[in-house]
């Protein structure tokens, strides 16, 4: 019914133990077109004569390259072979007992490298005959140092299925992955076991990307080929600065200079360091640099002013323009009727209902609350223990935002609005600092570290060499297509 080059299987009886893993096995369709799929279901027979001089090879699925262990599980595409995947508990020999001529199937086991473990201890685990153990630890040693195998990491086995029980196993192929890069592989072959080592390389250069908006910047940059990390650590650097999302428009430049971590086919695939960050507004130019101290590393700005993503500081008006104050911070305020004292103990912002309202500075938020009188719908955010910050009159939270949760400077906490004690659209804010109100606009906030001194010195000569690195950087080209 099928030409010689087809390999055929038909599983015609099953027990209901092995039910269950059949339904694991994966047909290899080599020149088998869809409509010559077989039944699965049954004892496994197969056509010999389309079995003879059959390359075998292809038992082997080779895995390069990054892929973890579990990628390996994935359900594999139709030029995959069979194999069948032990299931936990089982008992491989006796569940392939029933099975006849199994031959063509693969049993892939996995094992974890336990401490005190060496390559010998683990091959004899797996039940393999002794001079299959002594060389494949031997084909292993020739590409990888067997001294340095850790703990916990995870090696993948396929052994023959067809192997009698009782019988030692019979090992097709192994493989495991020492780091992100590298992963070692053996194989069966007709002369022995040979050894593989796969090693993804990486190249590293140092590359600026630059560009205008058309769309978004996160759109933009990933159709340049920039990758998500490198774009949102680019944002990250201006975080207090620029809303990504609402300050850059249509037609403003950007600039990312960074060292590039490339695959030998040239896709960008992280960056270890971002060196520089520019967008260049209709409300002027930000830029940012990297400097690295003995013990932080942060963005300043030309003139040695650290962005807020790594250092405390508040914000004086924490909402999005437009807004504009409407009533200052006066403890003494009086009643313009009744002249009674109404002391005014924090800032009020006039601004459109729905203005985006921010995390005046990294904390956590402390309260979420709704008071029909008063505050209305509120939030405080807990800084520190010296800040603490209100923010009143909301007509409504982000959906996320929960008792409890981390908020970062410049992050939506809520939306302008005037519910509570309120006459019109704006925001109340207050700031407290060791439990008392004072004034958000006069008070001296604290701010994200200016350089001084050795320091600024430093910064200076690190940003003109960040300039002068642009000229070297290898420009980003948008792939083709
Ligand atoms: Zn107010």
């Amino acid at each position: 019914m099928l030409a010689g080059s087809v390999l055929l299987l038909t599983i015609s009886t099953a027990t209901t133990a092995q039910a269950d893993w059949i339904s694991t096995l994966v047909r290899y369709e080599r020149n088998l077109t869809a409509a010559n799929t077989m039944a699965v279901g049954g004892a496994v027979s197969q056509d010999q004569s389309s079995r003879r001089g059959f390359d075998f090879s292809f038992l082997t699925r080779r895995v390069k390259g990054k892929k973890s262990l579990s990628r390996i599980r994935e359900p594999l595409d139709e030029n995959d072979l069979m194999f069948a995947e032990q299931h936990v508990g089982m008992n491989m020999s006796s569940e392939l007992r029933a099975v006849e001529r199994p031959a063509m199937l693969e049993l892939r086991k996995y094992a974890t490298i336990a401490s005190g473990d060496n390559l010998v201890k683990i091959l004899n685990k797996q039940g393999l005959a002794r001079s299959d153990v002594n060389a494949i630890n031997s084909a292993v040693n020739g590409v990888f140092d067997l001294t340095k195998l850790m703990p916990g990491w995870p090696m993948s086995f396929n052994l023959d299925a067809s192997v009698e029980p009782g019988a030692p196993g019979r090992l097709i192929s192994l493989h495991f992955e020492p780091s992100e890069t590298i992963t070692v592989s053996v194989e069966r072959t007709t002369e022995g076991f040979a050894a593989h080592r796969d090693e993804t390389v990486y190249i590293e250069e140092l590359m600026v990307a630059s560009g205008t908006i058309r769309d978004n910047f996160w759109k933009d940059a990933s159709a340049m080929g920039l990758p998500g990390s490198i774009i949102a650590n680019a944002i990250e650097t201006h975080r207090c600065t620029t809303d990504f999302s609402k300050d850059i428009q249509i037609g403003d430049r950007f600039t990312v200079l960074f060292d590039a971590r490339l695959t030998e086919e040239g896709k960008i695939v992280d960056s270890p360091k971002i060196h520089y960050v520019s967008v260049d507004t209709r409300g002027g130019k930000r830029e940012v640099f990297r400097f690295e101290q003995k013990n932080s590393t942060g963005y300043f700005d030309r003139d040695a002013k650290q962005s807020c993503a790594t250092s405390f500081s508040l914000m004086k008006a924490p909402l999005a323009r437009p807004y504009r104050m409407s009533s200052p911070f006066n403890p003494r305020r009086k009643h313009p009727i009744t002249g009674k004292v109404r002391p005014h103990r924090g800032v009020d912002y006039a601004a459109a209902k729905g203005t985006k309202i921010f995390a005046a500075g990294d904390g956590f938020v402390r309260a979420k609350r709704t008071h029909s009188g008063g505050y209305g719908k509120h939030v405080i955010v807990k800084h520190n223990g010296i800040y603490q910050t209100l923010y009143a009159h909301m007509s409504r939270f982000p959906k996320n935002l929960r008792v409890g949760s981390r908020v970062k400077k410049g992050q939506v906490i809520g939306y302008v609005g005037t519910t509570g004690s309120s006459t019109g659209n704006h925001l109340h804010y207050e700031i407290k600092k060791y439990g008392k109100q004072i004034d958000p606009v006069k008070s001296k906030l604290p701010r994200g570290q200016k350089l001084a001194g050795s320091a600024r010195k430093s910064f200076l000569i690190v940003r003109d060499n960040t300039l002068n690195m642009m000229d070297d950087a290898k420009p980003v080209v948008a792939p083709k297509g």
